[in-house]
């Protein structure tokens, strides 16, 4: 596996693949890696020649009060995590290489990244479009694949992607789990003992109205009621959404008669974690 560290590097052994004729399938990471990150790593690997990973801990996409500083940054370790997953190039450029002096220039998708997560991280999308459309100019993959895990940044960047007319095609991967059904995260670490026991639930809520939909409930309001009721008494966990919405506007839906997003956000009591999931009734991301 080779560790790239420079942009110019980057961008030179993508020429050589490209002249060679090999195709790059790209997973973007911020690191702490996990099997959620090794299952994107798969794909990939199954849909191109080069296996092409990314680590960067992208300041422009955190906000002022959020956990830039204490992100896990555990280098070594990725590295044989991704070597291990049968990763070709890890790529991991620092922050001064990525926004030098003067950087000035930003890409922001309008309309649905000001809805769900971009309530509480109003500026959040506008760098991860950046750094993506940035990465795509250096390390030009022909496929970048993402987890169903972050589904709004899913529905983004294939708006981005379209609308700039980006010439990748981007895939989704499945949530990947733990035994107990909560959705992997490198935040997960922040979690306290008590947090961590109850953390499950936010998966129970949502096969609980995936299995009330499979029964034919189509009313987003029934099926909303459930999940909140749900929430509602757990002891460490505060709801910040939890909706039901179109894939296209991100609309909140009245009856499921067209594939939706069921996305919640929370945050933990004890160590403020913010957690995400969601399912995907009546079709898939
Ligand atoms: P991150 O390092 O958290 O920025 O995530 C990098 C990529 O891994 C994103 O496309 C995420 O959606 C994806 N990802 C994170 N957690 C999971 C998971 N549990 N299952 C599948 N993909 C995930």
């Amino acid at each position: 596996m080779k560790i790239v560290k420079s942009v110019a590097e980057m961008k030179n052994l993508s020429l050589t693949y490209h002249k060679c004729g090999q195709t790059i399938g790209f997973v973007p990471t911020m690191g702490a890696l996990h099997e959620g990150h090794v299952s994107l790593l798969k794909i990939a690997r199954q849909n191109s020649d080069i296996t092409l990973m990314s680590i960067f801990v992208n300041p422009t996409q955190f906000g002022p009060q959020e956990d830039f500083e204490k992100y896990p940054r555990v280098f070594e370790q990725d590295c044989a995590k991704a070597l291990d997953a049968g990763c070709d190039v890890l790529f991991a450029p620092t922050v001064s290489q990525m926004y030098p002096d003067g950087f000035s220039t930003y890409v922001s998708v309008e309309g649905i990244t000001s809805k769900l997560c971009g309530i509480s991280r109003p500026n959040h999308f506008r760098g991860v479009t950046t750094v993506l459309l940035k990465f795509f100019n250096i390390v030009e993959p022909q496929i970048a694949v993402f987890g169903q895990k972050d589904a709004q940044q899913v529905l983004v960047i294939k708006r981005m992607v379209r609308d700039l007319n980006c010439p990748i095609k981007i895939l989704t991967g499945p949530i990947i789990r733990e035994p107990d059904g909560f959705a992997i995260s490198s935040r997960n670490k922040y979690l306290t003992e008590k947090e961590r026991s109850e953390v499950p639930q936010i998966f129970e809520g949502l096969k609980k109205i995936m299995e009330v939909y499979e029964n034919g409930e189509k009313k987003a309001g029934v099926l909303k009621e459930i999940l909140l009721n749900k929430y509602h008494s757990l002891k460490h966990i505060k709801m910040e959404y939890a909706d039901i919405v179109d894939f296209e506007n991100l609309k909140p839906l009245e009856i499921l008669n067209t594939p939706s997003l069921v996305a919640v956000a929370c945050r933990t009591t004890e160590s403020k974690t913010r957690l995400i999931d969601n399912i995907v009734l009546g079709g898939v991301l």
